[in-house]
């Protein structure tokens, strides 16, 4: 791949789409008030490809206070479940129809394959709409069996005004996981994207204006976590933070939440989720998830198996077959469909992760495979993908969540060791154990830390399970029915009865 044919498919790939780059407010596209961008650089060549509306504090109190106002004109808060169904329906028919350029704008903004944007990012985030869209009038409030001379009615009533704060590795799916759960219980949502991969944001909003959602009930703000985030974080009319991203910025929006409103806040975290590989498997079964479990999307996934716990006894033997895998998985033009392992989102996470195959090295962690930079020619930020064996859960390549293609190799000797050691870290997304033996299965699964725990499998996932972490990896469930409570607050209402 040579320069000029990246950079050609990269226009390629965007003629005849119209970047939306600026914020959408109160139902239009309108600059940052003080009239800042920030550029947009595709990961792919390294190139800018847009200016982007920098909001601050004061395009996020224009935009909560346009939130405000739809919601107590109950334009959307308190239009049946019926109607409230019909627009989400329809955003997830407009979503599928705009798949195509949406896939485009998520892999030229934050550098995945094309392949996964097209079967994975853009389906499942209109899955996910559909779904939300689908389950709000199918959920029913209840009645308090308390004695008869009182009728108390316990209710769920939407919380408000929602910030949706959102990270960049699946820009527009997790938008989708907060977008569709607040909206349909009625809330006005306020969205965040992050600074590197605005751009599928900025396009759900006028997709949600053309489904029939009200002005001022999906915002759009881009602009940087510091100011943007920080606003939404501290703004006293913001009812609640729905927040994915790093553990280290989830603290500060409890931080915002206790010195404003208090305002409620869930936190979908970091991970540094064990793979735990025992001798009594089915091993090429074992070795092809363990090596998609952390190359898939360049590592850049919050329950990546970054930790690769395997028995002494097949190690040797495991690390053969990830070798085999990998090497069949090697960084491309993410435009092109074939490439299945794509560019890292910018030049900082590069570096990051680049930095930590060194601290590994230099812990005493062996390089097994890869370990550097690649297709440096053509200006785009890519990673090889990495093993490091002889690592051990006290050295920061097995501590610190990395979020690049980097798996960590240590070893263990029984399952006491294994479990200890899965759960010796401060995170608890996920995990996942291969065995053969039921007994091992069900005692694994219950005494493994996580959130979510995979057994003879890897980061499978459906819309109707709920997923999210034990530990600093946070709390709150996206998915499933259970992601409609904490949009919600429950009301008792008590009506006292003449005898
Ligand atoms: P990040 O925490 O740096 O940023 C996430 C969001 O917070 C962005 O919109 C960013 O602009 C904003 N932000 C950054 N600093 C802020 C500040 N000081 N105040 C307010 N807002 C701020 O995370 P990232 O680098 O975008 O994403 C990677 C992280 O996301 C990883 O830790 C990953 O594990 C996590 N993640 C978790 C899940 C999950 O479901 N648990 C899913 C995807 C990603």
């Amino acid at each position: 791949m040579t320069t000029a044919e990246t950079a050609h498919s990269v226009r390629d790939a965007l003629a005849g789409i119209e970047i939306r780059s600026q914020a959408f407010i109160d139902g239009e596209y309108v600059p940052a008030l003080s009239g800042e961008t920030f550029d947009c650089v595709t990961p792919i060549t390294g190139e800018t490809i847009a200016r982007i509306a920098a909001c601050g504090p004061a395009d996020v109190d224009r935009a909560v206070r346009g939130a405000r106002a739809a919601f107590e004109a109950g334009s959307w808060s308190r239009r049946s479940p019926k109607e409230r169904k019909r627009a989400l329906g329809r955003l997830a028919s407009l979503i599928e129809e705009h798949g195509e350029e949406l896939a485009l704008l998520e892999t030229v903004d934050m550098g995945k394959p094309i392949r996964d944007a097209r079967r994975v990012d853009i389906p499942l985030a209109a899955e996910c709409i559909a779904y939300y869209a689908e389950a709000i009038d199918k959920v029913y409030d209840e009645l308090a069996p308390t004695d008869p001379s009182a009728v108390v009615m316990v209710v769920r009533e939407p919380l408000g005004v929602v910030g949706a704060v959102v990270p960049w590795n699946f820009p527009l799916l997790m938008a989708a996981w907060k977008v569709g759960p607040a909206l349909a219980t009625g809330n006005s949502v306020i969205l965040k994207p992050a600074e590197q991969s605005p751009l599928t944001a900025l396009r759900l909003a006028e997709l949600a204006a053309e489904a029939g959602i009200p002005a001022g009930v999906l915002q759009v703000v881009p602009g940087f976590g510091e100011t943007a985030g920080q606003a939404l974080g501290r703004h006293p009319g913001v009812d609640m933070i729905a927040f994915t991203g790093s553990t280290e910025v989830g603290k500060l929006f409890l931080r915002y939440a206790g010195e404003s409103n208090m305002k409620r806040v869930a936190l979908e975290c970091g991970g540094k989720s064990p793979h735990i590989v025992t001798a009594d498997c089915d091993l090429e079964a074992a070795a092809t998830a363990v090596a998609w479990g952390i190359f898939y999307n360049q590592g850049e996934v919050c329950n990546a198996g970054s930790r690769l716990l395997v028995h002494r006894s097949v190690k040797e033997e495991l690390l053969e077959r990830v070798r085999k895998v990998a090497e069949g998985i090697r960084p491309g033009n993410p435009l092109d469909p074939k490439t299945r392992m794509g560019a890292i989102v910018d030049e900082a996470q590069l570096e990051r992760v680049l930095g930590y195959i060194e601290a590994g090295k230099e812990e005493g962690a062996e390089l097994l495979l890869g370990g550097s930079r690649a297709l440096e020619e053509t200006g785009g930020f890519y990673v090889e993908p990495t093993v490091l064996d002889r690592v051990r859960n006290d050295m920061r390549v097995a501590r610190e969540e990395i979020f690049g293609p980097v798996l960590a190799t240590i070893e263990f000797g029984d399952l006491d060791e294994a479990v200890a050691i899965a759960n010796d870290s401060v995170y608890g997304l996920a995990a996942a154990i291969w065995t053969n033996d039921v007994n091992v299965a069900h005692v694994a699964a219950r005494r493994l830390r996580a959130g979510v725990v995979w057994v003879n499998t890897f980061d499978r996932g459906d819309i109707s399970a709920p997923f999210g972490g034990f530990k600093q990896s946070g709390f709150g469930r996206d998915k499933s029915i259970h992601a409609l409570e904490k949009f919600t607050d429950l009301k008792s209402i008590w009506i006292q009865l003449r005898q």
